[in-house]
């Protein structure tokens, strides 16, 4: 009679999620919806301090708070010295027709953003990373590929200018995106010799050829719930370099979901983090201080982020994946004062 053994447990079913930490690299904290803003409309009362507690009982111990244009990118400054994170500062590729329409023109707004990041390169809630910039052609009809493109190119000056890495966003885009990046010195070690530090290519959503180029060009793969909708998706999640890999959600935005090929994956997750990283939410009509809202994605679900990648490689210790997103996000972004 053949012998059936339950595999062990990787981690206690009641272990402290507090043990875990984390740093979001990829949080749309200027997103009206973290005041209670759905579509326009207050649904609720403004929950981003709730959300925030929250984030400290998942072990979310800091984050990068996304600059997706000048405007946004000076509110996620704010936000980062209030409550001691990080911003990027840049203009996203949907919005990259706001270069042409600025008074003043491109040039003059990309000497605002060249400005901003001179004045907030140090201290609490300074600067970490030049973006979100990139392509994405998902979604040309917010700014045509010719426009993207331009405006792209234009940013890279500001990561040489100041050293910065660079925070990249790439949709179906992945023949310019690496054409733009190697002609303005960025094909190899991320950029060093043109005085640039890298990057990541966050919310990576593509192949893994495509993975696998963007790492030995020197960049560092940013992986969450959209990276792991489909069985081909984790695959290439499996051919990320360990020391490449960094952790995010994109929140609002990215959610892991039930439909997702994730899902199998986070079944196995113990109780205990269950409760911390995907807390029981409530719809915005049945709004409740302190319980997340459904369909909006927090920081917490980082964890469950990090776990389908611990399940994809069950050889390797959960808390030894997420001390390694950890280190690889301090030294990318130059976080030290976080050891
Ligand atoms: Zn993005």
């Amino acid at each position: 009679m053949p012998v059936i053994v339950a595999a062990r447990p990787t981690v206690a079913a009641t272990v402290d999620p507090k043990q875990f930490r984390f740093i979001d690299i990829g949080v749309n904290l200027t997103d009206p919806i973290f005041r209670g803003y759905h579509h326009g409309r207050q649904k609720h009362d403004d929950d981003l301090e709730a959300m925030l507690e929250r984030c400290k009982v998942a072990g979310v111990r800091s984050m990068i708070l996304t600059g997706g244009s000048l405007h946004e990118s000076k509110e996620a400054l704010e936000l980062a010295k209030k409550y001691n994170f990080y911003a990027t500062i840049g203009c996203h590729p949907t919005r990259s027709g706001q270069f042409d329409s600025f008074k003043g023109g491109p040039e003059a707004y990309l000497a605002a953003l060249d400005k901003l990041i001179e004045e907030n390169i140090q201290g609490t809630g300074r600067v970490v990373a030049v973006g979100e910039c990139g392509l994405d052609y998902d979604r040309t009809h917010f700014s045509r590929p010719e426009t993207q493109k331009k405006h792209f190119r234009a940013q890279l000056s500001l990561a040489k200018k100041y050293h910065l890495p660079l925070f990249l966003h790439s949709r179906a885009a992945h023949a310019d995106f690496v054409q733009i990046l190697r002609e303005e010195g960025f094909g190899e070690d991320g950029g060093r010799a043109v005085g640039a530090k890298g990057g990541v290519v966050h919310s990576h959503t593509g192949t893994a050829d495509e993975a696998i180029e963007l790492m030995d060009m020197g960049f560092h793969i940013g992986v969450n719930g959209c990276s792991m909708k489909t069985a081909e998706q984790l695959t290439m999640i499996k051919t990320i370099r360990p020391e490449k890999i960094l952790f995010e959600t994109d929140a609002p935005w990215c959610s892991l979901t039930s439909t997702h090929a994730s899902k199998q994956h986070l079944d196995s997750l113990p109780a205990s983090l269950r409760a911390a990283y995907f807390p029981l939410a409530t719809r915005p009509e049945a709004f409740v201080y302190g319980k997340p809202v459904k369909g909006r994605n927090e920081p917490t679900a980082i964890g469950g982020v990090a776990w389908v990648v611990h399940k994809l490689n069950p050889d390797i210790p959960f808390e030894k994946i997420t001390e390694k997103a950890w280190k690889n996000t301090v030294g990318l972004f130059g976080l030290e004062e976080l050891q």
